[in-house]
C-alpha cells in the first residue's frame, strides 16, 4: 500500500539487517566452494595425436573420474569416426560406397552434417569425400614422389561432397559412386574436443579445456579467471608473425598449418590439406587459425581457409556468428597476415 512507503518500521532492519547477513554468509560459502576447486591435468595419445584434459575439480577422485569418461568418449569417437581403423562406422559406410544408403550413429551423422554444410558454404574447399585424394598425398608422402596424373585424375574423380546424399529421417549416409571414400581428419577431432568437454559437464565439471593436438574447446575459465589463455601457434619460422594469446571460455579454437605433416619434393612443400576441386595437395607455407563456438566448427573452418583464397576465408568467418579467424601466408617478399572482422589482438 502506498500509505506504507516511507513508513519506519524497527521490524524492517532488523530484516535488511538479516538479509545483508545472510547474503556475506553466502558470499562467503560461494567464494569458499570456489576456492576449494583445483587444477588436475592428464594427457593421453588419441586420435593420431595428444589428447590433454585439464579440469578444475572439488577432489582428486571427482577429476579421474570426470577426466576418466572424457577420454572414453574420445576413444568411442575415434572408433566411429577414424579412417585409420578398419572396423570404424566411417570406413563401414566408405565400403558400401555405390550400394544402398547404410544406416549410421548420431555422432557420425552430426560430423557428416556439418561438414556438408560448410562444403556448401566453402563451394567444395572443405570435403569430407577427399579419401581418395587425401590417401594418394599421403602415400606420396612417404615415398616422396608427387602422385602420377593418371592416379590423380582417378581420385579426383571419387571425389565430390555432392556424391554424399543424408537422410535425416532415416538417418542414413549414401556414397553414390563406388570406390568413394570418406575422411573426417578435418573435422573430427574438434567435435571430439567438444563431446569430451560435454561429458566432463556432466560429470560435475564446469571448468575445462580439451585439447586434441591443435584443436582445442574450453568452458567456463578456471577460478578467479576470466578465460582460459591460450597460446596461438603460427608459422614456425623466423620473422613470422604471432597473434597474441587469447582469453577464451566456452569457446574453440584450431589452427590448421603445415607445421607436422608435410613433404618437401624438388623444393616444393606439399600439405597434408588437399584442395578437392584440383586434387593437388596444398604447397607453400600458410597457418589458419580459427575461433568459433565449437570445435567442430573451428575445426573444419581452419580447414577450409586454408584451401580458400584468404580475403573469400574471411568472408565466410564474418559470416560465421561469434567466429574469427587470423592467417599467415609466408609469400614471395615476405609474410602476408589478415585477420577477420571479430579477430580481436
Ligand atoms: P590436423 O589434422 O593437422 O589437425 P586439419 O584439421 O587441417 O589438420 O585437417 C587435415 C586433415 O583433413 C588431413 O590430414 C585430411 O585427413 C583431411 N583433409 C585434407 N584436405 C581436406 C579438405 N580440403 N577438406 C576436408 N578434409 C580435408
Ligand atoms: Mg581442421
Amino acid at each position: 500500500m502506498l500509505r506504507d512507503h516511507g513508513d519506519y518500521r524497527p521490524g524492517n532492519t532488523v530484516a535488511m539487517f538479516c538479509c545483508v547477513i545472510i547474503a556475506f554468509f553466502l558470499r562467503i560459502e560461494f567464494t569458499h566452494a570456489a576456492g576449494k576447486l583445483s587444477r588436475f591435468e592428464e594427457s593421453q595419445p588419441h586420435m593420431g595425436t595428444v589428447a590433454r584434459i585439464v579440469v578444475y575439480a572439488s577432489s582428486p577422485e571427482a577429476a579421474a573420474t570426470a577426466t576418466r569418461a572424457a577420454f572414453e568418449r574420445i576413444r568411442e569417437l575415434d572408433s566411429l569416426l577414424s579412417d585409420y581403423q578398419g572396423e570404424s562406422e566411417l570406413n563401414r559406410v566408405s565400403r558400401e560406397s555405390g550400394g544402398p544408403p547404410v544406416k549410421i550413429s548420431r555422432d557420425l551423422f552430426q560430423v557428416l552434417s556439418v561438414a556438408q554444410n560448410l562444403s556448401v558454404k566453402s563451394d567444395g574447399a572443405f570435403d569430407v569425400t577427399a579419401g581418395p585424394l587425401v590417401r594418394l598425398w599421403r602415400r606420396a608422402r612417404r615415398q616422396r614422389a608427387v602422385p602420377e596424373a593418371d592416379r590423380l585424375a582417378a581420385a579426383l574423380d571419387l571425389t565430390g561432397f555432392r556424391r554424399l546424399s543424408l537422410d535425416a529421417k532415416r538417418h542414413t549416409a549414401h556414397l553414390v559412386k563406388p570406390g568413394m571414400l570418406l575422411d573426417l581428419g578435418g573435422i573430427a577431432k574438434g567435435y571430439a574436443a567438444d563431446e569430451a568437454l560435454k561429458t566432463l559437464k556432466r560429470a560435475g565439471i564446469e571448468r575445462a579445456l580439451v585439447a586434441l593436438g591443435g584443436d582445442i574447446a574450453v568452458s567456463h575459465p578456471p577460478p578467479g579467471k576470466t578465460g582460459w589463455t591460450i597460446e596461438i601457434a603460427s608459422l614456425n619460422l623466423a620473422g613470422a608473425p604471432k597473434p597474441r594469446a587469447r582469453l577464451l571460455e566456452n569457446a574453440a579454437v584450431s589452427t590448421s598449418g603445415d607445421a607436422e605433416q608435410f613433404v618437401e619434393i624438388a623444393s616444393v612443400r606439399y600439405s597434408h590439406i588437399v584442395d578437392p576441386r584440383t586434387g593437388k595437395a596444398l604447397t607453400g607455407r600458410r597457418s589458419v587459425t580459427v575461433v568459433a563456438a565449437q570445435g567442430i566448427d573451428s575445426d573444419a573452418l581452419a580447414t577450409a581457409i586454408s584451401v580458400m583464397d584468404p580475403k573469400e576465408g574471411l568472408k565466410l568467418i564474418d559470416a560465421t556468428r561469434s567466429a574469427a579467424a587470423f592467417i599467415v601466408v609466408q609469400g614471395n617478399s615476405g609474410f602476408q597476415t589478415w585477420k577477420s572482422k571479430r579477430w580481436k589482438d
